[in-house]
């Protein structure tokens, strides 16, 4: 099997507090931020990394997100990842696989599209999204995980197929997991995932504000790093507001 094509996808736009991008820093500053997917294209189908929003918030914001819908700041149905697949002229079935890096609300709004697909999620990301711990229970919206009856549960680092792998960077939430893609350039390309918000987390050391675990969200980011610098993988971070324009243009090709 081998990777064709990979795109990252901007699934919209939502308002947050500038310490959950910057463990500590910016209490009380807004900074809007984007939410986006990743979608690779191979010999056998695609995969998905992650869904976005939930695009049944454009006519509902409260009954489909309950209180995160106070964070919304730009969403339109053309965020939704129904409309990305069909603006690449791709059939919902064809998505063969879908691993979200965890099961944060923003990461798993499209789910329910998308029950044809192989669902790949960590242990202790399935355990936890099911009794999350109460204070970061509201992170989590359990109606949109879309869970199939019998999801692939990987632990760990975990290959998917030749080219395309999963890689736990436990610590935002318990079972979080990056992707990392063998690109047809010979290049790699590594999403974060919430186990980098920003270029700045990685370049500075400085990891995001809502973990669940400080120090295990700290060394995935030393381990995102070294990925970065050793590998010379191309990092991907997926709520960075200095890479995208609100009006240009919400699909971007990696090669
Ligand atoms: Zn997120």
């Amino acid at each position: 099997m081998t990777v064709e094509r990979m795109w990252i996808l901007n699934c919209g736009w939502i308002g947050v507090e500038n310490s959950l991008l910057m463990y500590r820093e910016g209490f009380g500053q807004r900074q809007v931020i984007p939410v986006t997917a990743n979608l690779v294209q191979t010999d056998e189908g695609y995969f998905l990394f992650d869904s976005g929003l939930n695009v049944a918030a454009v006519t509902d914001p409260e009954g489909a997100l309950g209180a995160k819908a106070a964070t919304l700041v730009d969403l339109d149905e053309g965020h939704g990842i129904l409309a990305h697949l069909e603006s690449l002229h791709i059939d919902v079935g064809d998505v063969r696989w879908l691993a979200n890096s965890h099961l944060h609300w923003d990461h798993t709004g499209g789910n329910s599209h998308l029950t044809g697909a192989q669902m790949l999620v960590q242990r202790e990301e399935l355990r936890f999204a099911l009794e999350p711990d109460a204070f970061v229970s509201a992170i989590f919206l359990r109606q949109q995980y879309g869970l199939p009856e019998a999801p692939t549960v990987v632990e760990g680092d975990y290959v998917v197929t030749d080219g395309l792998g999963l890689i736990n960077t436990r610590g935002h939430t318990p079972g979080h997991q990056s992707l990392i893609v063998r690109l047809p350039s010979g290049r790699s390309a590594l999403c974060a995932g919430d186990a980098a918000y920003l270029q700045a987390n990685v370049d500075q050391a400085w990891p995001p504000g809502n973990a669940w675990s400080m120090p295990d969200a700290y060394r995935s980011l030393r381990r995102i790093a070294f990925l970065r610098d050793f590998a010379r993988t191309e990092l991907l971070v997926g709520h960075d507001p200095a890479l995208w324009e609100r009006t240009g243009p919400r699909v971007r090709e990696i090669r």
